[in-house]
């Protein structure tokens, strides 16, 4: 019998570091949250949805992978990822997050960029035609904690170079997931218009009849 296939991710966000956050849905509902990381193999679908690893690179450490390196991975990424929204929540409502959660960012940026290697490069990938030195994985490929390392850069890269205003929260209060704003006037209120968007349009319509 052939298992279930689980759900692909909803990468509304426009970026992975904020689709990342998104994974635990309804964040900040009275109900509690829901945990779309439900374990290492979803945080392998996750980053391999995303296009951050390669699918080569999900098969291989799918396989490659201990239970107990996995489990420690998972619980990695999961804390990454609620420093993250400490960081970007904080951003979009003008509060700070705490000092231990900037720590925790900062550990993960450090221990991300301690884990590649320089190597010569017959032909660099930025620059074709050329070769050079470049950072690489390298023999850490294939170390369970690789999608959290290429996470956290994605992350570190987006807070490094976007202003921070463009990254928004979904206007439905059901919702409140991140995006990342690139309209044109920066007015996007939604993370997908056809679901939140129109749900509250018609919570408003029923209001005013109700009025
Ligand atoms: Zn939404």
């Amino acid at each position: 019998m052939t298992k279930e296939p689980r759900p692909r991710f909803d990468l509304c966000g426009g970026h992975p570091a904020l689709d990342f956050v998104n994974s635990l849905d309804n964040r900040f509902a009275a109900d509690g949250p829901k945990e779309l990381l439900a374990d290492y193999t979803d945080l392998l679908r996750f980053t391999g949805q995303t296009g951050l690893l390669e699918a080569r690179q999900v098969r291989r450490l799918g396989s490659a992978v201990d239970p107990a390196a996995a489990a420690r991975a998972l619980r990695s990424a999961r804390e990454l990822r609620e420093a993250l929204a400490a960081a970007f929540y904080g951003g979009v409502e003008q509060r700070a997050p705490l000092a231990e959660d900037i720590r925790t960012l900062e550990r993960y940026f450090h221990s991300a960029s301690g884990h590649r290697e320089l190597r010569w490069e017959a032909v660099l990938e930025k620059s074709p035609g050329r070769c050079g030195l470049a950072w690489d994985w390298g023999r850490f490929e294939t170390h369970a904690e690789l999608p959290v390392w290429i996470l956290s850069r994605s992350a570190s890269e987006l807070i490094m170079s976007q202003p921070l205003d463009r990254i928004r929260a979904c206007g439905a209060e059901t919702c409140r997931w991140l995006f990342l704003d690139t309209s044109k006037n920066h007015t996007r209120r939604w993370c997908k218009m056809e679901v939140c968007g129109n749900r509250m349009k018609a919570r408003r319509f029923q209001a005013r009849r109700e009025a």
